[in-house]
């Protein structure tokens, strides 16, 4: 099995790298096994059959729940990290006290600390918004702290007693309206994981010659901690990019969240990369996606751009109501495919899916979701629509 390697800051990849998956639950397996045969194609087709995915199936989610008894077994965790990359379909967040949800709990065992989430429009796809065609930008959303770091207690625990009695005590609160009846929360927001965010988001920035990255934050109510972001992301970009800062090659700059949400509907062509912290994070990511098309179309990529590790991921969820009836729409695992070729530097077979993608939603043709509001679309299940997508790329020259 040949395993992709990190060496300095390159990744080295094999002809035949072994990738981890995690086909997912609900409809995880409907979407996993028809987008395989796509990426599986592109990959064939673009370099001639010289190279090729050896998929390795790791398992988390129900399926390992009932095959071992563990909803997150070791050895996956072992797998991303002997292997690097990998992919995974949507998981269930398991109920009940105590258990984490299994995407946190990768993302944390792993440190992927950039959730990277690109935002864009393809021609045919409807959309609730006017101008969907400006809407282009790559979000870096840090994702391993703020208030999402889970430091948090119950309203009337001996905990939350005793936090509220230490800050009042020891560090002169008095400004807690209810304190008898506060839950509370930590958001712990480090210079270490802001600085790293934003250099990634730089980079990339620069990589792909991208004019400028945005920090968004709500530094001006959080002056310590999302001010904090907003200062060090600055100093950061001073200090590490000042030549390219000089150069006019890169432009720094800062908003605030709220008045983001309101520009990405007004001005979104202002944006390339976007850093911001967990919170924002979320519900940016969703905002952007809905304004051209929805989570069906949406990847997301959870990286360590340090250590290499990374797991591309389709960022809806399970769909229950749809599990079993060959309609869920399969872009979002393609996309993130497509991601996943790009991170391998296997960039051609990465566009070959996406210029696909784009021929058959150009055509009207896309599974129901789409399909409905598209002028004259024609409704395809996921494996027609899959089926049409690898014809359409064994017919490229
Ligand atoms: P969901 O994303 O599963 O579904 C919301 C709605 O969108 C449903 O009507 C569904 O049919 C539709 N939908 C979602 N993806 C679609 C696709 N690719 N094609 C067509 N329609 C699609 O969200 P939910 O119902 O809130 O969550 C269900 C389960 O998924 C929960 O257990 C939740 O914790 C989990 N979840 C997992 C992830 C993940 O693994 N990344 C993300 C979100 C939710």
């Amino acid at each position: 099995m040949a395993k992709i390697t990190k060496n300095g800051d390159q990744l080295i990849v094999p002809e035949n790298p072994t990738i981890p998956f995690i086909e997912g639950d609900g409809v995880g397996k409907e979407i996993w096994q028809n987008a395989r045969k796509v990426i599986d194609k592109s990959v064939e087709k673009t370099y001639n059959g010289k190279r090729k995915i050896e998929w390795k199936e790791v398992l988390a989610g129900e399926k390992a729940f009932n095959t071992t008894g563990s909803w997150l077994p070791d050895e996956t965790i072992d797998a991303f990290r002997k292997y690097l990359v990998g992919i995974k379909g949507p998981l269930t967040t398991p109920i009940g006290g105590g258990i984490r949800s299994l995407n946190v709990a990768l993302r944390q065992d792993l440190d992927l600390f950039s959730c990277v989430r690109p935002v864009r429009w393809f021609k045919g796809v409807t959309t609730p918004y006017k101008y969907p065609e400006k809407v282009n930008m790559v979000i870096f959303r840090e994702n391993t702290e703020d208030i999402y770091a889970g430091i948090e207690w119950m309203q009337g625990t001996e905990e939350a007693k005793k936090f509220y009695k230490f800050i009042r005590e020891e560090l002169g609160v008095t400004k807690v309206r209810f304190p008898e009846t506060s839950s509370f929360g930590v958001k712990p927001v480090s210079v270490d994981g802001s600085e790293r965010l934003i250099r990634c988001a730089i980079q990339y920035a620069l990589e792909h010659n991208l004019p400028s990255v945005t920090l968004v934050h709500k530094g001006n109510i959080m002056k310590f901690t999302e001010g904090g972001f907003k200062t060090w992301g600055y100093e950061l970009a001073k200090r590490e990019f000042g030549k390219e800062l000089e150069s006019g090659k890169l432009v720094i700059k800062d908003v605030i969240a709220d008045a983001f949400l309101q520009n990405t509907l007004l001005k979104p062509e202002e944006y390339h990369v976007v850093a911001t912290l967990n919170l924002n994070g979320d519900y940016i990511s969703d905002q952007l996606a809905a304004m051209v098309g929805g989570i069906g179309i949406a990847p997301g990529a959870n990286i360590n751009y340090s250590t290499g590790h990374a797991i591309f991921e389709a960022t809806h969820g399970t769909a229950p109501d749809i599990v079993g009836l060959n309609k869920v729409n399969p872009s979002s695992l393609l996309l993130s495919a497509v991601m996943l070729l790009e991170y391998l530097g296997w960039n051609e077979a990465g566009e070959l899916i996406t210029n696909g993608l784009e021929e058959l939603f150009n055509a009207s043709r896309a599974t129901a979701d789409l399909a409905r509001f598209m002028e004259n679309g024609h409704s395809l299940t996921t494996s027609e629509f899959c089926d049409e997508l690898v014809e359409v790329i064994q017919s490229k020259a």
